[in-house]
């Protein structure tokens, strides 16, 4: 079976220089915070080219606090995507602010920057776009409407770590950018972890209260906080994976473009697209089954049952989650939204993959479309 992430031959590619770091770690026993937490948050922002970053436990929380942090009022609205990870959706809400959605772009799959316009009200705080699979979303359009309407960008990076948008590095490009450290993104702890990174002094030093209990001095609490910090066993593994991340992404890129030049001649696929300007992170290699109805769930079954395990990023668009269902929306208002969640299937990716099974994949993916041509 090819597994849809390879976490075990990533590790074994650098098991000496990992369990080094683990243990130095565990020497030290210092785990919360301190050293390892501080030198990580050093190397990600100079990687990433931002001022300040501060680790958290995870993607939803570096969402949550970067949201607060920003100055976020109950009530507020926050402009995003209805194609995106739950999590988006429900750190908005954790956060005070009620969700609006606008429909997403056709080629890009991200937030469409002409659809933004007209859900701006008295209320808007902020457009979070999502940089959905690794793929930067009109950054450029985005802040040209921001500025005009004077709200903030928050960017949520949890896909795209190593992407760039005109020679910039996603996170650094709105108010804030919002990391995962989930195993499965591109840099991946080996467990919870997420990070803020922003270029605002008076941003970082609110996470950083944030995330400690709201105490800028120890048991001194000056606002309502959490406890959501990032713990120094996670930074040591990042520390390690970080010097490796610039190759993976290129890895990751390789394969990309041999998926794409062999499902090139398929009719019935669309390969992922590029805007020209960016590097794509492909943190996920999605493709669209333009066919038959059902077609996207014939072939996903046929690969899952015959050795390609393969998924649905996402299943069901965030404004017709049940959750949700207080905010209003019914099915139609976000078509493009809708009709890719019934056309999107996304295929193993990770930088070890190797030529043989990208091509043991697309051979799959021909034959379970031959079977009902
Ligand atoms: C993974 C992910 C998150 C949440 O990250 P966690 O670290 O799992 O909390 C948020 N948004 C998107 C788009 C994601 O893919």
């Amino acid at each position: 079976m090819i597994p849809f992430c390879d976490l075990k031959k990533q590790y074994l590619s650098i098991e000496k220089e990992m369990d080094a770091a683990i243990k130095k770690v565990l020497k030290k026993a210092q785990f919360i915070l301190g050293d390892e937490v501080e030198a990580l948050e050093r190397e990600i922002a100079f990687y990433l080219g931002c001022k300040y970053a501060s680790g958290v436990a995870s993607g939803t929380d570096a969402l949550v606090l970067a949201l607060l942090a920003s100055g976020i009022k109950k009530g507020d609205e926050v402009i995003t995507t209805p194609l995106t990870f739950v999590a988006t959706i429900e750190a908005i809400v954790r956060a005070g602010g009620r969700p609006v959605f606008a429909d997403v772009d056709i080629e890009t799959y991200n937030i469409n920057p002409r659809e933004i316009q007209e859900k701006i009200t008295g209320k808007t705080f902020a457009i979070l776009p999502v940089h959905l699979y690794g793929h930067p979303a009109d950054m450029d359009e985005l802040k040209e409407i921001a500025q005009k309407n004077k709200l903030k960008i928050l960017e949520d990076c949890a896909q795209s770590m190593g992407a760039e948008y005109r020679g910039m590095k996603t996170g650094g490009l709105g108010a804030c950018g919002c990391l995962s450290f989930f195993p499965a993104k591109n840099l991946g702890c080996y467990g919870d972890g997420g990070m803020v990174v922003t270029n605002s002094k008076k941003i970082f030093e609110k996470v950083k209260i944030l995330r400690s209990h709201g105490c800028r001095i120890k048991n001194f609490q000056s606002m309502r906080g959490f406890n959501s910090r990032l713990d120094a066993i996670q930074a040591a593994v990042l520390r390690v994976k970080l010097r490796h991340l610039e190759k993976w992404i290129k890895m990751r890129n390789v394969n990309a473009a041999y998926y794409s030049h062999l499902l090139s001649g398929i009719s019935e696929i669309e390969t992922p697209f590029t805007r020209p300007f960016v590097r794509h992170g492909f943190n996920y290699y999605t493709v669209r089954i333009k066919s038959f109805a059902g077609a996207r769930d014939f072939l996903m079954d046929y690969l899952n049952s015959n050795g390609v395990s393969c998924g649905v990023y996402y299943p069901r668009v965030q404004h017709l989650q049940k959750a949700y269902r207080n905010l209003g929306y019914r099915r139609g208002d976000f078509p493009i939204s809708e009709k890719l969640q019934n056309e999107i299937l996304t295929l193993p990716m990770f930088p070890e993959l190797s030529k043989k099974q990208i091509e043991f994949t697309v051979n799959k993916i021909k034959n379970g479309l031959a079977k009902r041509r």
